[in-house]
């Protein structure tokens, strides 16, 4: 008989003939982090496929507790490939050692994988064509908690227009996980005063992580 007919009843009595009595079916395997990554580095969605130099899927550790969504590739992002590697990347590094955690024990991603040129502030048909890849990187890796850095991270997710400052440091849930708003490290850059309230966010994600 052939195996291949897509007729199970006929397939288990081959299987019987053959002294086989019981077998276990498999689902294949859905898609992982990484082949999620190889899609993302080959999109062109939407119009910065065309003036990116590399594609900035993120990167870290796939079984992360804690991911951090920042906006959008800068250009170091751009020349590297690799999320938050600039000035704002070394000050998130800081946020991320007072959490307790090494770089490589987080995810760290954006909502565009691309840069809009000179960085300016995402369209909303560049976050429309990117955001299932955020939503579906969240879903594989499953963590415990995610802070979103900035607003946009936050209102891509929740599909809101809220100012960061109404929001950082609420903590909330998304789709059932923990969620945590915090400044974008660029804007605490330009905004000095408020590291003391991001040195609590990371406090607070302390504490939620052992919790
Ligand atoms: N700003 C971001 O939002 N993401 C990066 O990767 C770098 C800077």
């Amino acid at each position: 008989m052939n195996i291949n007919d897509g007729n199970v009843g006929n397939f288990l009595a081959a299987l019987k003939n053959m002294g086989i009595d019981s077998y276990v079916f498999e689902k294949k395997e859905g898609l992982t982090l990484s082949q999620l990554k190889k899609i993302i580095k080959g999109c062109t969605k939407c119009g910065l496929a065309k003036t990116r130099k590399n594609v900035v899927p993120g990167e870290g550790d796939a079984n992360a507790w804690l991911v951090f969504v920042g906006e959008a590739p800068g250009e170091d992002e751009d020349i590297q490939g690799r999320p938050f590697v600039g000035r704002a990347g070394k000050l998130l590094d800081q946020l991320i050692e007072r959490v307790g955690l090494r770089r490589s024990e987080v995810y760290i991603c954006n909502v565009l994988k691309c840069r809009p040129p000179n960085n300016r502030d995402p369209e909303p048909d560049e976050v429309a064509a990117c955001k299932n890849y955020l939503t579906a990187q969240l879903s594989l890796i499953k963590p415990k908690i995610i802070c979103t850095l900035g607003r946009h991270a936050y209102n891509t997710l929740f599909g809101v227009d809220e100012k960061i400052t109404r929001i950082r440091g609420k903590l909330t849930t998304y789709n059932g996980t923990k969620l945590l708003p915090t400044f974008h490290p660029s804007y605490l850059l330009r905004n000095q005063t408020k590291i003391n309230e991001a040195w609590e966010d990371m406090e607070q994600l302390k504490i939620l992580l052992k919790s």
